[in-house]
């Protein structure tokens, strides 16, 4: 008998691991479409201003969305308009030092003097940039539009039913739930670990039960240490927030599959939108797969209760 679990554990494992697979497959076909690759291309080139900043580009442009320095513009076919103001901006002023450190030889005693090349900061200059509503020129690639689609309602409502039973989060659906974010199609609060679904979910089986288990997986990635203020603290807020999202999503696809819910449209196309690189979902993929498992065995406890 437990031979027999034992294995039955182990194919389960592969099984998670072919469909990361599948996965980390299908997100590396969704960054090679063209419009995909178009748009993350301009992306790279937009650098992200500081909070002080982005107050100053919104105090002189409120409506401004894409702002850029000249040179940025004229590498993606747009010139300034004649007689279009710069927003103005703070950029870091930085100098070139030669710093001279000695090192002593641990087994020689010899000290030694290196010299290497440093920048550091001395202050700020005042520099322009313009919103693309002040520039002209070759159009800007449009952001990939999104494809994605649940297929599988039957599975959906299966899982649904299994997931409300089950979750170690108290969910609020409906159409009287409000969420913090109203962009956000659901969000799980670490806080009071409480989870909630966007309204206009309601008519959606397919895409209401991948986002219930999208939810479900940052609490469980919380829970099991993989996600959380530290990531914060050592990856910056942004690259944590990908690898919160690429962990959720990617778990979610796992689990769904499992039982026969196809989010494959949806989830790739999701997770490509983090990650913008296959690299980073490799490094993460550990993580990815040890919260997809403990989804399954949550979906699966739900059946022994049944029993
Ligand atoms: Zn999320």
């Amino acid at each position: 008998m437990e031979m027999k679990l034992e294995r039955l554990a182990k194919s389960k494992d592969r099984k998670v691991r072919e469909l990361y697979d599948r996965l980390v497959e299908g997100v590396r076909a969704v960054l090679n479409r063209a419009d995909w690759r178009a748009y993350l291309d301009m992306l790279a080139r937009f650098r992200q201003y500081s909070p002080a900043n982005v107050a100053l580009i919104l105090a002189q442009k409120p409506d401004a969305t894409w702002v850029a320095g000249i040179r940025t513009w004229n590498s993606l076919g747009r010139r300034v308009k004649p007689g279009e103001k710069g927003i103005m901006i703070f950029a870091p002023t930085l100098r070139k030092v030669t710093v001279r450190e000695e090192t002593t030889d641990l087994e020689t005693g010899e000290i030694r003097v290196v010299e290497r090349e440093e920048e550091i900061l001395v202050g700020f200059h005042v520099t322009h940039v313009w919103d693309v509503s002040q520039t002209e020129g070759k159009p800007l690639p449009e952001p990939p539009r999104f494809t994605g689609r649940v297929s599988g309602d039957q599975a959906a409502r299966w899982l649904w039913d299994r997931l409300l039973a089950v979750s170690p989060f108290p969910v609020a659906c409906g159409e009287l739930v409000k969420l913090a974010n109203p962009y956000a199609l659901g969000e799980f609060h670490p806080g009071t670990g409480e989870i909630r679904l966007h309204p206009g979910l309601e008519g959606d089986q397919g895409l209401r039960t991948k986002v219930l288990l999208h939810e479900i997986a940052h609490g469980l990635a919380y829970r099991l240490g993989l996600d959380g203020q530290e990531y914060r603290k050592t990856l910056g807020r942004e690259v944590a927030y990908q690898r919160g999202e690429a962990i959720a999503e990617g778990a979610a696809y796992i689990a769904a599959s499992h039982f026969g819910l196809d989010t494959s449209g949806y989830s790739f196309e999701y997770v490509a939108g983090w990650v913008r690189d296959a690299e980073k979902l490799l490094e993460w993929g550990e993580a990815v797969q040890r919260v997809a498992r403990t989804l399954i065995k949550l979906v699966e406890s739900a059946g022994e209760k049944a029993a």
